[in-house]
């Protein structure tokens, strides 16, 4: 599972207002909408690139260019209705019919929420011009989304809608983004300094995305390891992870190969695999499979692993002894802030740990 990319595209600016009624432009309403549907996205871990964040004008081959330039994932236009009509739809174009469900998610959800008329997903037959140039010209999925009719007569909840409820708005087309993508609404519980990191550990199976705050046991955290090794052996400077299967009372049938591999290369003892793991012990680990990693690649040349004698005055009182040179490394190249080393690791720290040791190699 790669992180989605996904590119909206605030209709109008600039020099073009849109449609203009009712005291309001087009081209600030959508605009402040779509500002509002990036922040809820990257929130919930989605990449979110715009045509514009501010009143500017931009041609729609500009907007177009734009959006295959930058390999998103998915297009979503975002307009007001007018002609004095009543109700949100949703345009696709008729070259990419294949896109109908990505549309339909989409407008069903937010005409629901938003308790408007539902006139569908609609396609742009070419009897359609203007904006809907979007739709065909882009390479990715693509719709065009009208919010509701910024003229429309007042007994019909559009205008309302239009001037008090853009919030509303946004996290009504973010319900139908998140359930067209199946992504899990529990993982915005990712502390935002893990975000980057978790996202990479599900796109390289090293976690499965569940459970980011709570602590980590000594065959997960192994298992983690394991995985993340695996992932760099499949890019040429891992150690090798075949390994014949050790007995380990105890442990989890899942973790059993991880363990014996980490035990073959004495970076786990392999006891107590259901306790929890504290932050010095994983540190630990991981400096032992890094002095590991230096013997077998030069791609881990960069990860200095030498501290010096004049390093060593240990000013952590509550770092065990066993444990002060990976920790006094885990600090010198960045990994770890050095702080609660007795403390319970969690699956985010784990995974943070390991992002970060990637990125220094
Ligand atoms: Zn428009």
């Amino acid at each position: 599972m790669k992180r989605t990319r996904i590119f909206i595209d605030p209709g109008h600016g600039g020099r073009d207002p849109g449609a203009v009624a009712n005291g309001m432009r087009e081209s600030d309403i959508v605009l402040q909408v779509s500002l509002i549907l990036r922040n809820i996205l990257q929130n919930d871990g989605i990449e979110v690139i715009m045509s514009r964040t501010s009143d500017i004008t931009l041609t729609l081959l500009q907007r177009t260019q734009m959006a295959n330039n930058s390999d998103a994932d998915f297009f979503i236009s975002i307009h007001t209705n007018a002609g004095g009509g009543t109700g949100a739809e949703t345009f696709i174009s008729a070259t990419k019919q294949q896109d109908r469900p990505f549309a339909t998610t989409i407008n069903d959800n937010y005409v629901r929420i938003m308790g408007l008329r539902n006139r569908g997903v609609r396609l742009d037959t070419q009897a359609f011009v203007g904006s809907l140039h979007v739709l065909r010209q882009t390479r990715m999925p693509a719709i065009l989304v009208e919010l509701a009719f910024i003229d429309s007569p007042l007994n019909n909840p559009d205008v309302n809608i239009l001037r008090n409820r853009r919030n509303d708005m946004a996290q009504a087309l973010s319900v139908g983004i998140v359930e067209f993508l199946g992504i899990d609404l529990n993982i915005p519980n990712v502390a935002s300094w893990a975000v980057d990191a978790w996202y990479w550990a599900i796109n390289y199976n090293i976690t499965d995305g569940a459970r980011p705050i709570e602590s980590v046991t000594r065959q997960e955290a192994i298992t983690i390891l394991y995985r993340y090794n695996l992932l760099a052996y499949q890019s040429g400077f891992g150690i090798n992870p075949n390994t014949s299967q050790i007995d380990i009372p105890n442990a989890d049938n899942w973790a059993i190969v991880p363990l014996s591999w980490a035990m073959s290369l004495n970076i786990s003892d392999g006891t107590r695999p259901k306790d929890n793991i504290t932050r010095q012990e994983f540190i630990t680990i991981l400096y032992r499979y890094t002095m590991r990693l230096m013997i077998d690649s030069q791609a881990a040349a960069t990860l200095d692993t030498n501290i010096e004698e004049n390093e060593q005055n240990n000013t952590f009182n509550d770092v065990a002894n066993w444990a002060l040179d990976a920790w006094l490394w885990a600090i010198k190249i960045s990994l770890s802030d050095g702080t609660r080393p007795t403390d319970s690791i969690t699956r985010q720290e784990v995974v943070t740990l390991i992002y970060r040791h990637t990125n220094r190699l």
